[in-house]
């Protein structure tokens, strides 16, 4: 069903706490945590708990659940003292998505160039 934990799930790991992660924030539907690579020196994951595929499929079943990904991913800024972030939400491995449970990545720290590579 829509929205519920994927076995194979990667991020549904994290969120069940069987997989560690730095977690930054946490609310009762998302999750905020460190990415394992960073590409910055803020770059953290926003997810929400519940697994949708990505963004587009998340917003149309759930909005107020994907509003809440990115109303979270501005209280990780705040909470980082960044002031400008890049917001980025990669669909589909042409995109460069690898792991197909939603996320926000939240990257700051540096100069950030457009158009992103
Ligand atoms: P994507 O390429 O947009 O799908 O982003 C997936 C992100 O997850 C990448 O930036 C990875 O570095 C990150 N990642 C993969 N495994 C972990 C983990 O176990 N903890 C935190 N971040 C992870």
């Amino acid at each position: 069903m829509a929205g519920e934990p994927q076995a194979d799930c990667l991020f549904c790991k994290i969120v069940a706490g069987e997989v560690p992660a730095t977690v930054v924030r946490q609310t009762e539907t998302t999750v905020a945590f460190r990415d394992i690579n960073p590409q910055a020196p803020t770059h953290v994951l926003v997810i929400p708990k519940a697994h949708y595929p990505n963004a587009a499929a998340l917003a149309a079943a759930e909005p107020r659940l994907a509003a809440d990904l990115l109303r979270e991913a501005g209280e990780v800024a705040a909470q980082e003292k960044v002031d400008a972030y890049r917001t980025v939400l990669n669909t589909g491995s042409g995109a460069g998505q690898t792991v197909f449970h939603v996320h926000a990545h939240v990257l700051a720290g540096r100069g950030l160039e457009w158009p992103p590579g």
